[in-house]
């Protein structure tokens, strides 16, 4: 049977389609700039046929969502209430959920009859204590707004974390791991036992990391001194925020491959910074799980670049740790999600 997986983007439309249950990769292809000056595809829809999919020959269509909020924390049957819950969740995830919606749409309009299924980037983080996916803020804002942590790549965490298991020849329940998914954007996962237990990325995937254009952590104080001192929009400082910082704020570029030709002092900082942020996270990790099997690099950065995970285990306290290299795949994840769930 054949699962098409969709990984709908605000300009762009990413389709793979597996064979299962061989999970063999049959098409893969990305359609770029929808709805951009100079693109001669102007809508999803466009996209979707662009794509030259024959849809009588698929049995089931996937679909990347990054937020299921607290209501959707599993991956489910898509219907019209569920497209109504990712409806209202556009509140907690402008930038995504919007882009999410319109790939399911009009895959939905092209193939009725198929079953649908979304899996949510925040799903696996489902299974966080409260004491890690509350903030320190009135209570009240958790209550009314849904303000917390929820965590995001989690399809790739969990993937991950499945791939480390039989890597480390144990069932998913008996490992302890931390998983770094370092790519544009970059999170770190604790998985005890096989589950989440704290992440990186927050209330947005704004958190924790420094990215390739994002911030990660920083003094939240920041955001109101822009406001009031230098007098930005809102607007403008979620542009400083996501776009303009990280590797790109601080050495004026964002992809790693090129800041590591760089011999100036810009590029070494901004390699280091980075560097020790993730260090950081892992050692708060190692604490959290107390027993470590592994720690796992995925992600463009992750899977690639040899210097950074040098760089990131040059510590005394990691000497001796086991550390495994895999090749994330978000897409194959959401297509076992469809298999599993459909029962196929
Ligand atoms: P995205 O989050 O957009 O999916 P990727 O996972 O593709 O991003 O990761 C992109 C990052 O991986 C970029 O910073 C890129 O420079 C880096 N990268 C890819 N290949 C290499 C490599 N061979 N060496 C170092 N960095 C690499």
């Amino acid at each position: 049977m054949k699962i098409a997986v969709f990984n709908a983007g605000s300009s762009s439309l990413k389709c793979k389609i597996f064979e299962f249950p061989a999970k063999t990769l049959l098409f893969c292809k990305e359609i770029e700039k929808i709805g951009e000056s100079g693109s001669a595809i102007a809508s999803h829809a466009e996209a979707l046929e662009a794509l030259g999919i024959d849809f009588s020959e698929i049995d089931a269509i996937g679909h990347r969502v990054v937020h299921g909020g607290e209501k959707l924390q599993e991956s489910v049957l898509i219907d019209n209430e569920v497209i109504k819950t990712i409806k209202e969740l556009i509140v907690l995830a402008p930038l995504h959920n919007p882009a999410n919606l319109q790939g399911i749409e009009v895959a939905r309009q092209k193939a009725p009859n198929i079953p649908q299924v979304a899996v949510f980037d925040t799903a696996f983080h489902a299974t966080l204590p409260k004491e890690a996916y509350l903030y320190a803020l009135p209570y009240e804002l958790y209550e009314a707004e849904g303000i917390r942590r929820y965590g995001f790549h989690g399809t790739s965490h969990a993937y991950l974390a499945k791939e480390a298991a039989k890597e480390l020849k144990k069932e998913l329940r008996e490992i302890n791991i931390i998983t770094l998914h370092l790519g544009n954007g970059a999170s770190a996962c604790a998985i005890k036992k096989g589950r989440s237990i704290d992440t990186s990325m927050g209330f947005t995937p704004l958190e924790g990391l420094v990215m390739g254009t994002r911030t990660g952590d920083i003094d939240a104080e920041i955001v109101l001194y822009l406001e009031r001192k230098l007098a930005k929009t809102p607007k403008e400082v979620e542009h400083i925020l996501n776009k303009e910082s990280g590797l790109l704020g601080i050495c004026g570029e964002n992809d790693l491959r090129e800041i590591l030709l760089r011999e100036d002092e810009r590029a070494k900082l901004a390699i280091d910074i980075m560097v020790r942020r993730i260090q950081k996270y892992i050692g708060a990790y190692m604490l959290l799980l107390e027993d470590v099997d592994a720690i796992v690099f995925s992600g463009g950065i992750g899977e690639n670049s040899k210097e950074i995970r040098d760089a990131v285990m040059d510590n005394a306290l990691l000497k001796g740790m086991k550390t495994l290299v895999i090749a994330t795949d978000e897409e194959l994840e959401i297509a076992n999600e469809c298999y599993r769930l459909l029962g196929l």
